[in-house]
């Protein structure tokens, strides 16, 4: 029987060249504070955390998360990885519920659920590399040919330039785009005006046979959305994510039961049973866990059962291994996140520098390669000179 020998966390600081974005390239939940400087600062994720879990016969689990990992860092060197130590990595569920409930006061939502899906995720890699198999066939197996992936970029900027981007990435083979909305409550009218200019022309090129879906990574509120439904209904959009701030449930609610856009979310909830009351609330029609926030693999596979009783499609937020991995295993995921490869910008890509195996997108799908073992991807040294890593 193999154990778990070591836990190591490790922060990696992006110090290479980045593409500035436009200053409103994506409404968010700090917009309500009309500060002045950087407003974008909460969406953006030039940090990313790499936590690899080794068994005492020297095989590596990797796994991953991007929200605060300094923070993460600390929550998993001093309190989570001592509970995994020891323990057969196959005694996974034993092993979430005892970093659930043993850290249970401060852990549940937040840093502490982020720290417990990296480790979660790498003991994941790690039963898959000892078992030989791919994650995916431990967790259902294959239940579509490829993976249907909508791209998801389009910033909020010039007009111009949007529509050149949707056009190209149609010229791609994807059949599904996601997009920002850049103005929000605090921009009246003309922004509303301005939000509805850049919807219009994604139609314009994208038409009505493709999908469309827009982002208000919570910088809306309950008011502003209703009013803004009603002029976004005649565009079809398959969802409107995020209009408001997470913890704002029954507000998902309301606006989701109104039936005008359907209302998706649940990136920034946690665990089994944050989900339980979206879900009984009926405030999101599309689930949208992000496997390495909502309490890793083992976590996501349970929320999976649960939107399939409840009838609600997931569609996991971010690319990246471990979301494909269960998407792939399960029938009720009917596509998923992709972010396209591009030059380093808010961060959303930084995974691609960070690491070599996650797959790309063709003709708008894309394939897990049943031949490597758990969750296919390894820390690459191609771009080690761009960034800082503290242990
Ligand atoms: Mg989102």
């Amino acid at each position: 029987m193999s154990r778990i020998r070591s836990v190591r966390a490790r922060v990696w600081t992006w110090r290479g060249p980045t593409v500035p974005p436009q200053p409103k390239f994506c409404a968010n939940a700090a917009d309500l504070l009309r500060e002045q400087g950087d407003a974008m600062q909460p969406y953006r994720f030039h940090q990313w955390l790499t936590c690899e879990v080794e068994s005492d016969d020297g095989v590596i689990g990797i796994g991953n998360a991007a929200l605060a990992p300094h923070l993460v860092k600390a929550a998993i060197d001093r309190e989570y990885a001592p509970l995994v130590m020891g323990a057969d990595p196959f005694d996974y569920a034993c092993l979430w519920e005892k970093m659930y409930r043993r850290t249970h006061a401060w852990g549940r939502k937040g840093v502490g659920m982020v720290a417990m899906s990296a480790v979660d995720i790498a003991v994941w890699d790690l039963i898959g590399k000892l078992a030989g198999k791919p994650v995916f066939k431990l967790l259902g197996g294959r239940t579509k040919d490829k993976i249907p992936v909508y791209y998801s970029k389009l910033y909020a900027g010039g007009v111009d330039a949007m529509q050149r981007e949707a056009e190209q990435a149609m010229q791609g083979g994807y059949r599904a785009f996601k997009s920002r909305f850049g103005f929000g409550p605090r921009d009246g009218a003309p922004g509303m005006r301005e939000n509805l200019i850049r919807v219009e022309a994604l139609r314009e090129v994208l038409g009505y046979e493709n999908d469309l879906m827009m982002e208000c990574y919570m910088g809306w509120n309950l008011d502003y959305t209703k009013r803004m439904l009603p002029r976004l209904a005649k565009y079809e959009l398959r969802w409107l994510e995020e209009p408001v701030i997470a913890d704002d449930i029954l507000s998902c609610a309301e606006l989701n039961r109104l039936g005008v856009v359907p209302i998706a979310g649940g990136e920034h909830e946690f665990s089994l049973l944050g989900f339980r009351q979206l879900l009984e609330l009926k405030a999101v029609s599309v689930v949208q866990y992000d496997t390495n926030r909502v309490g890793g693999i083992t976590a996501a596979q349970k929320i999976n059962a649960l939107a399939e009783a409840h009838q609600v499609p997931v569609v996991p937020h971010a690319g990246q291994a471990h979301n494909y991995h269960l998407s792939m295993a399960n029938a009720n995921c009917p596509m998923n996140e992709y972010f396209p490869m591009f030059d380093v910008e808010v961060g959303n890509e930084l995974f691609y520098y960070i690491f070599e195996g996650d797959p790309r997108a063709e003709a708008g799908c894309l394939q897990l390669d049943e031949t490597k073992a758990g969750l296919g991807i390894e820390i690459s040294d191609r771009h080690l000179q761009f960034f800082d890593i503290s242990e």
